[in-house]
């Protein structure tokens, strides 16, 4: 049988990184806002479907916060981390999401 060659301080080096490695993501975790998505339209009547998928909303902007629906003028906000609504597109509205009717707000 080999003897392992490792010290004591080097074991409890190694223990303690890993634990601060493995601890990483519970923190990350705790720093990220819960995620939900704005994707149920069972409640958006068929014209006003069109209307939004003609406009391409989506949950998730490809101009990033430059231009999503929380600084869009015809953003409505909705409660801490729910969806908002908007004047123009029906059904339940992301901050982080967009449509091809942007529009900076005043
Ligand atoms: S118009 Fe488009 S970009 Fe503006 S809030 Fe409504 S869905 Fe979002």
């Amino acid at each position: 049988m080999k003897k392992s060659t490792l010290s004591r301080r080097e074991m409890l080096g190694r223990t303690v990184r890993l634990t601060v490695i493995g601890s990483m993501p519970v923190f990350v975790h705790a720093c990220t806002p819960p995620e939900f998505h704005c994707e149920d339209v069972s409640n958006v009547g068929k014209a006003d479907l069109e209307l939004r998928n003609a406009l391409e909303y989506q949950d998730r902007s490809p101009h990033g916060e430059q231009k999503d629906c929380a600084n869009c003028a015809f953003y409505a906000v909705g409660d801490k981390n729910q969806c908002g609504q908007c004047t123009l597109v029906r059904g339940p509205i992301h901050p982080l999401g967009y449509c091809n009717s942007w529009a900076a707000k005043g």
